[in-house]
């Protein structure tokens, strides 16, 4: 699982790839509020991969996200 996936859109059509693998960002879609937790109560904050990644799904609140990989 080395290969990098993306979000994607589907009510936007707008694609975020992310330096991480499918399990990954699949892991931060289904659980924004985890990561948001963590971000909260981590001093030496978040990997630049999850802000991206937790700055796209608040851009997208509420629309269709999919995981796609290469
Ligand atoms: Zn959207």
């Amino acid at each position: 699982m080395t290969a990098s996936a993306a979000f994607l859109c589907e009510d936007c059509g707008e694609i975020l790839r992310l330096s991480q693998g499918a399990v990954h960002v699949r892991w931060l879609r289904d659980r924004e509020h985890v990561a948001r937790e963590v971000a909260e109560h981590a001093s030496s904050g978040l990997d630049t991969w999850m802000v991206e990644g937790l700055a796209y799904l608040a851009e997208h609140r509420g629309h269709s996200i999919s995981v796609i990989t290469d």
